[in-house]
């Protein structure tokens, strides 16, 4: 029998992550996840993950956290030998007028997605580049490619992710690992949920599709971009934005 692939995906426990993790495992995976706040449903997950065929580890393990996310790494290792394809989606939002902003909810937002990205890659390349084998997609946004008032912090974390791929692309193509990111517009997730009805509307009246995406949409890309489908792509930002940016 053909040995199973592995996705780890960062903050896998719910919305898009969650969605990516369950897309990974029923089409054959095993499955790494990590979430920061104290949760209750650590069973009920990994009996989900069951459900579709996909042994799972599941850690808390805070993505700004360099030994944590060694020890997940590690975990992940010591049970499945190997990480074929990592996804950076865990995220934050601390949304405000940059007049507003405090220092610390800049500095987190950048933590978070910015330096949670590097600090996740950098832990799982060594064991791609032992297999010579390695897939990476990481979470931007559409607000990294066009700004979006009240999200400086964001939106210079998603645009950071960017050129963060772009490098990491062209360092490690040789290698045969592909590093993509996606550029979702305004998915509906416990991070959008936050939003008035209003601001949804004017939301979805800017969108020529006129709706919100679904996390399934974003986790179909995402999985293409990590299988061989996608074999010729790397250092590309695909949006998935109802056609907001075109
Ligand atoms: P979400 O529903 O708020 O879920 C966020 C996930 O990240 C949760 O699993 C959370 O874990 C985890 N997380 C947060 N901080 C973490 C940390 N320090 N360490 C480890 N895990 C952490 O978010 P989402 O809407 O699915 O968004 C997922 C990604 O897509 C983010 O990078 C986001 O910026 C990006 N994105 C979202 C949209 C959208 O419209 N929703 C649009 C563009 C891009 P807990 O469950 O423990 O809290």
């Amino acid at each position: 029998m053909e040995e199973k692939q592995v996705v780890l995906v960062t903050g896998g426990s719910r919305g898009i992550g969650k969605e990516v993790a369950l897309k990974y495992a029923e089409n054959g995976y095993n499955v790494v996840i990590n979430y920061v706040s104290d949760r209750t449903d650590v069973g009920a997950l990994e009996k989900e993950f069951k459900e579709k065929g996909a042994e799972s580890v599941i850690v808390k393990a805070d993505v700004t956290n360099t030994e944590q996310i060694d020890e997940l790494v590690t975990k992940a290792i010591e049970k499945f030998g190997k990480i074929d394809v990592l996804v950076n989606n865990a995220g934050i939002t601390k949304d405000t007028l940059l007049m507003r902003m405090k220092e610390e909810d800049f500095d987190s937002v950048i933590q978070v997605n910015l330096k949670g990205t590097f600090i996740v890659t950098k832990a799982v390349i060594p064991y791609m580049m032992k297999k010579k084998s390695g897939r990476i997609i990481n979470l931007s946004s559409v607000v990294g490619v066009t700004g979006n008032a009240g999200q400086c912090n964001y939106s210079a974390s998603k645009a950071g992710i960017i050129g963060f791929t772009k490098s990491l692309a062209r360092e490690l193509a040789s290698r045969n690992i592909r590093a993509n990111a996606v550029a979702p517009g305004f998915i509906a997730t416990d991070m959008t949920a936050v939003l008035s009805d209003s601001v949804k509307e004017n939301i979805d009246a800017q969108i020529p599709m006129k709706r919100m995406g679904t996390a399934k949409e974003v986790a179909n890309v995402i999985y293409f971009l990590g299988s061989e489908e996608s074999s010729y792509i790397t250092g590309q930002v695909i949006n998935i934005d109802g056609g907001m940016v075109m």
